[in-house]
């Protein structure tokens, strides 16, 4: 009995180190940012970071590539690869076909009418001058359309609304999106007054902090001044945009640019024009520190989000191309605000309280003209004819009149009415259409309604790409996409995105400070899978429909 109760005695004490190290793993505790920033650059492509490396000081975007965790392949799932859809994948961790923001716009078969994404009726817009039904160059916007929860949602959710949430951009959806629903603020530049607006979705009157920061009048101090190569013309490289293939942007053709608009004072057209000048992204980064400042963000132990979106990229990008060097100078200036905004963050805060994520919502076609002119095949489709192929052909085969509704995200949509009227089967209708697009010069592929959704497709990343961005009760009937390096051309642009190819999707995806395992990551992986890896290392849950993975490997203490 004694010898019995001595050995399960010994036998305890030898299993009492492995029960403690059983009950008490070595873990590395979890990071509790006291802030979250995500900053998206609006039309950056993940070559930007490697070819101008070169251009970029130590403290910008090669500090968040040296220290933190650089992913180097990432890509959105998606297409149409725009700014709503992309600023939504982020946000959501999820696809339009499941967040449901198919594009910047879609035609609202209800209303019979194509319609802003983010355009809400129900909403006045609240200046700093009161609140009006729409400025001349704003309208009203909420996220009431969005499908699910945010990152800054479910952060909110997790502490009783103690979390605040705060987005801010130059275009209302690249803050609307990421504030998710519950936000405090998003605030979006309005070129009729020159200074941030929200919605009364949000707030009904700005707080004390907007009206301080738009009373400074900031942009009217860029009024004159010129826009130049920050650095000798000869360090810049890229000059294709120096031809007459580009049509330029409102401030003209090429550097150096006085920026008044042709105005004797500050305007509407002033305003429009300051958002193509990088003095645009200096004044969003400084309306982000007084955001910090007058909503104490990160003060307290609940963390808060802050989404920055410079969108002053994609203006530069879509006038003079990726390769111009107005593109290289805008990206020269915006490290430098990144810069300087580390640093600030550094002295406000501390970055061991913060963690940061830094993406594209899309990237770029090269200028399709200037491709045409080397042996590239490439060029602009004229959407006309994708319309008039398809009404033609449905006529010729239904009879009836008018078919094709709009033309929106290179997709038809066709009149369901007419199709009843006619006695048109819809799946032969669709198919009729597609025959006629595939016609085309340029087009490479149509997709149907009845294909996506009954999932009648080839495998492979453009169909998979395809049917994410597809979203049963707002996308179309008939979906066309180019060849590479053609678009369908809307508008005065020199060049676009919105394709499945990699040029489009292709983004950088970094993360940094509290709680990231620094390294350069080959993976495959997404720009969804960034809210799915700061409510992870936050401790929260995931957005409701996210898609995105957690990216496990940057996670230090994985
Ligand atoms: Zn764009």
């Amino acid at each position: 009995m004694k010898r019995l109760a001595l050995r399960w005695m010994l036998g305890v004490s030898l299993l009492l180190p492995a029960l403690g190290a059983a009950c008490n793993p070595v873990k590395a505790p979890l990071a509790r940012p006291r802030l979250v920033v995500v900053i998206v650059v609006d039309q950056f492509r993940y070559d930007f970071v490697e070819r101008f490396s070169g251009l970029f000081g130590p403290g910008g975007f090669r500090r968040l590539v040296d220290e933190g965790a650089f992913f180097t392949n990432a890509n959105y799932v998606h297409t149409p690869t725009y700014t709503a859809p992309g600023h939504a994948a982020i946000f959501t961790g999820s696809i339009p076909a499941q967040n449901g923001i198919v594009g910047n716009n879609w035609y609202d078969r209800d209303a019979g009418q194509e319609k802003v994404m983010v355009s809400d009726d129900s909403a006045k817009i609240v200046t700093s001058y009161g609140t009006q039904s729409y400025t001349h160059a704003t309208k009203p916007a909420s996220p009431r359309i969005l499908l699910g929860t945010t990152i800054g949602d479910q952060m909110r959710l997790s502490n009783g609304f103690r979390s605040k949430v705060i987005a801010l951009s130059f275009k209302d959806r690249a803050a609307v999106l990421p504030g998710g629903r519950e936000a405090n603020g998003a605030y979006w530049f309005d070129a009729s007054s020159g200074g941030f607006v929200t919605s009364d979705y949000y707030l009904k009157e700005l707080p004390e902090w907007v009206n301080r920061f738009n009373a400074e009048r900031e942009p009217d101090k860029a009024f004159g001044r010129v826009w130049d190569r920050a650095l000798a013309p000869s360090a810049y490289q890229l000059t294709q945009g120096v031809t007459t293939e580009v049509k330029g942007s409102p401030l003209g053709r090429h550097f150096p640019y006085t920026i008044t608009a042709g105005a004797s004072s500050p305007n509407e057209d002033y305003y429009k024009a300051f958002q193509y000048t990088p003095f645009a992204s200096e004044y969003l980064e400084d309306f982000a520190k007084a955001a910090v400042e007058g909503e104490a963000l990160g003060a307290d132990e609940y963390p808060d989000l802050l989404a920055i979106s410079f969108s002053t990229p994609d203006l530069v990008g879509h006038s003079y191309g990726p390769d111009s060097e107005e593109i290289e100078d805008t990206y020269v200036r915006l490290d430098r605000v990144i810069a300087d905004w580390l640093q600030y963050l550094d002295r406000k805060i501390g970055l061991a309280n913060i963690v940061i994520a830094v993406t594209g919502d899309h990237g770029v076609c090269p200028v399709p003209r200037l491709l045409s002119l080397n042996k590239l095949d490439a060029e602009v489709i004229d959407p006309n004819r994708c319309k008039n192929a398809a009404e033609e052909a449905l006529k010729a085969r239904f009879g009836g009149d008018k078919w094709v509704l709009a033309l929106v995200n290179d997709q038809l949509y066709l009149d369901v009415k007419l199709m009843t009227q006619q006695k048109a089967d819809p799946a032969e209708a669709e198919r009729v259409a597609a025959q006629a697009l595939l016609g085309v010069p340029g087009v490479a592929a149509c997709f149907t309604r009845t294909q996506i959704l009954s999932g009648q497709m080839a495998p492979g990343w453009i169909t998979q790409r395809v049917s994410n961005g597809f979203n049963a009760k707002r996308s179309g009937d008939v979906w066309l996409i180019t060849k590479p390096f053609h678009f369908v051309g809307e508008g005065e642009i020199a060049t676009t995105h919105g394709s499945p190819y990699d040029y489009d999707t292709h983004v950088p995806l970094i993360l940094f400070g509290a709680g990231i395992h620094a390294n350069r990551y080959f993976s495959e992986c997404s720009p969804s899978d960034i809210a799915p890896t700061l409510c992870a290392l936050l401790g929260v849950e995931p957005p409701s429909n996210r898609s995105g993975r957690v990216l496990v490997e940057a996670l230090a203490g994985r």
